[in-house]
């Protein structure tokens, strides 16, 4: 009788390299401070940058928008999915992130899917970081176009990719906007010099960058300036934005050819309205609290700067994602344990996802946390930093 059995034994694998993660269940919602088996912890590992997951706005949005709407959408966008609430939200983020037109779809993951996938053709060539999301290498496996990697932030790689190319009818380069595992920016400026040399259209995903760089939270083109030079961005609503999905920010062309080709957008259902109408809450929020990003990045410098100055190892970091260098998969995740049982939650990152000797926990800073959580934190830190011999 066929069985699963190739699957029982790649799960022993995992458990032999001390890599079987059992899903973490928390009781209590997303928060600064959470509920783990009936204790208290503070949350340092969380995406939630602005703290909106709790914000009055965005839950009052919902139960409107529910009262309003109902409970599903009942259909994909092009059918009978598309709902006052979700063109509204299109219209708000174009105008927040300054371009003619965005769609959004029902994850940032989605997002990649839908526009890598259906963009380009085998006569286009795609360049990419080696340290890009997940979800953009899925995007990629599901293009006909050429595929190209260059070493993470490496811009002489990326112009010889860029020079190879001449002959492809579309060179596109895609780049994470900040790099999820270790908190550094990608070198937009110099990405968009080399494209415009190049004739190269330039793609950047900038799930940890929305709500966390640029005037307001706008992410990396408007950190750096680079409005109108920066084809396509693409964002997340799931992260800073505090609900979920994710969305596509360009021309309304781009838009346009996106809705009739794009099939994560064309086969699956639109948010529900309540989603939607968090997420233009959000964006409004944002629009109107310029101290919520403020306080996450003075938040982000103090923390830094005290883990530096106790002598930690933050690798490349330069966002609220701070990573503290362990080494070893199993000295990693040891680390991970003794700070939960201080009371902070600390994701440890292992090989695969980081090299082998790269082991991490992964600290997420946000505007949340008060001083004397940081101060918390970081006295926890020093004492288990202390005891793993890390400082
Ligand atoms: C988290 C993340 C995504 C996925 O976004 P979701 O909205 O969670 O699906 C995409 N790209 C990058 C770079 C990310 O960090």
């Amino acid at each position: 009788m066929a069985n699963f059995d190739h699957l029982s034994a790649e799960l022993d694998q995992l458990r032999v390299d001390g890599r079987y993660r059992p899903l973490t269940v928390w009781d209590s919602g997303s928060d600064t401070w959470m509920v783990l088996n009936g204790r208290k912890v503070l949350q340092m590992s969380s995406n939630n940058y602005l703290g909106l997951t709790n914000h009055p706005d965005l839950k009052k949005a919902a139960i409107e928008a529910i009262e309003t709407y109902g409970a599903g959408s009942g259909s994909v966008r092009t059918i009978t999915g598309t709902l006052r609430i979700h063109d509204d939200l299109e219209r708000e983020l174009a105008s927040f992130k300054g371009t003619e037109a965005t769609l959004v779809f029902q994850s940032g993951f989605t997002t990649n899917q839908g526009i890598l996938g259906s963009i380009l053709g085998s006569d286009d060539v795609v360049i990419s970081d080696e340290l890009n999301h997940a979800s953009i290498i899925d995007g990629i496996r599901l293009t006909k176009a050429n595929r190209k990697i260059y070493a993470h932030k490496d811009l002489d790689q990326l112009e010889q990719r860029l020079k190879e190319s001449g002959s492809f009818r579309t060179r596109l380069v895609v780049t994470d906007g900040v790099f999820s595992m270790d908190g550094d920016i990608a070198p937009l400026p110099q990405i968009v010099e080399l494209a415009e040399r190049y004739d190269a259209i330039v793609y950047v995903d900038d799930a940890h960058a929305s709500g966390v760089l640029g005037r307001f939270g706008k992410g990396s083109t408007d950190h750096f300036n680079l409005h109108g030079r920066v084809h396509i961005q693409v964002g997340t609503l799931s992260k800073a934005i505090g609900a979920v999905g994710g969305y596509m920010a360009g021309s309304q062309l781009l838009k346009d050819y996106l809705i009739h080709k794009a099939r994560s957008f064309l086969f699956s259902t639109s948010q529900p309205p309540s989603v939607a109408a968090m997420c233009l809450a959000a964006i409004r929020v944002l629009k109107n609290s310029p101290e919520l990003t403020e306080r996450l990045w003075s938040n982000t410098h103090y923390f830094r700067e005290k883990l530096h100055k106790f002598g930690f190892d933050t690798g490349q970091s330069e966002t609220p994602i701070i990573p503290i260098i362990v080494g070893n998969p199993a000295a990693t995740m040891l680390f991970s344990d003794a700070l939960l049982a201080e009371g902070i939650f600390a994701q440890g990152i292992v090989y695969p996802t980081v090299a082998m000797d790269k082991g991490r926990v992964r600290l997420i800073i946000t505007a949340s946390h008060t001083q004397e959580d940081l101060d918390f934190a970081l006295d926890r830190l020093q004492h288990v930093g202390k005891q793993f011999s890390l400082i």
